[in-house]
């Protein structure tokens, strides 16, 4: 595949349960996937796994390419090593130099949320719009920010980490109390995440099994149960007040949902309407779309780190 030299980019997406590998061409066409349950809790046998798929997949292409990894969690800029991640074994590790020596080459290592938020704006649901932001509402939520194209880093490496801000209160009477594993109260992932949807309906809905997920609550709600109903609405208009945050902050042009929570359709009309009380703004002109590239775009964007023009010599 000559005529492929220089220009493939591979991603990979460091998941919890899963590390999955995609290769793609300069137009961001799939060339190779590859998926692998994650080593239990290693860090070695983690870095091996990543070593093992670039090369399977190097070796099918006949090509070398450029890798660029979406990691829970972020390489902290003062001290080089993993924070913030919650497959824990990661934390406190010098993986981008792991990496490169594991690789023999340079390896670039972002956010799994800005990894996200980078395919959707490169091509994606975000694509040719100016400003970005990239939601994740699955498990957990996170969120990434990607200017003309460039993801936005700063100086925390935390841009978008917006999940773990408090939920405005001042938007909601009676705001129930959480606690957050990172040792906070209130903060807006135990609300919007998954388990903060489930949770939160299994708190007012009595009669309810404490196990319903979201994609049961959104099936009850369909089957007219008030219960259900009452938690989307309040699911909805909590992401309107805690995105209004973002859009008074970054007044972004768009807004990309993603994670299971996401699937909700009624997100993309009901949120829309009801962001606009809290926005600082006569007129909302920001959009709210569903991601394109769905559970794809974390490794889709691990790819997007290098840009096609950056060949690897
Ligand atoms: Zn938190």
């Amino acid at each position: 595949m000559q005529h492929l030299a220089g220009t493939v980019r591979i991603g990979i997406d460091l998941g919890g349960t899963k590390i999955e590998a995609l290769a793609i061409d300069a137009e961001g066409r799939e060339l190779a996937r590859r998926r692998i349950a994650s080593p239990a809790h290693d860090y070695t046998l983690t870095i091996e796994a990543i070593r093992g798929l670039v090369d399977g997949i190097e070796a099918g292409l006949g090509v070398r390419a450029r890798v660029g990894i979406g990691t829970p969690g972020a390489v902290s800029p003062a001290s080089g090593l993993v924070k913030n991640a919650n497959s824990t074994e990661l934390n406190g590790q010098s993986i981008v130099a792991d990496l490169a020596a594991a690789l023999g080459r340079e390896v670039r290592v972002a956010n799994d949320a800005d990894c996200f938020a980078l395919s959707e704006a490169s091509d994606g649901a975000g694509a040719g719009r100016h400003v970005v932001f990239g939601v994740i509402l699955g498990t957990g939520v996170g969120g990434g920010l990607v200017v003309d194209g460039r993801l936005w880093v700063g100086p925390n490496a935390i841009a978008g980490e917006w999940g773990h801000n408090e939920l405005p209160s001042r938007t909601e009477a009676g705001l129930p109390e959480t606690r957050c594993y990172c040792g906070r109260c209130r903060c807006i992932e135990t609300y919007l995440s998954g388990p903060g949807l489930a949770a939160d309906h299994a708190r007012l809905a009595a009669a309810t099994p404490a196990d319903v997920d979201a994609r049961q609550i959104v099936a009850l709600a369909r089957a007219g149960d008030a219960q259900a109903k009452a938690t989307l609405d309040r699911y909805c208009r909590r992401l309107a007040s805690a995105l209004a945050t973002v859009i008074n902050v970054v007044d972004p042009h768009a807004i990309v949902l993603g994670g299971g929570v996401s699937n909700i359709d009624r997100l993309y009309d009901q949120v829309p309407r009801l962001w606009g009380r809290f926005v600082f703004s006569d007129h909302v002109a920001t959009t709210l779309v569903r991601a394109r590239h769905g559970d794809s775009s974390g490794v889709r964007g691990a790819a997007w780190l290098w840009s096609a023009g950056e060949r690897e010599t």
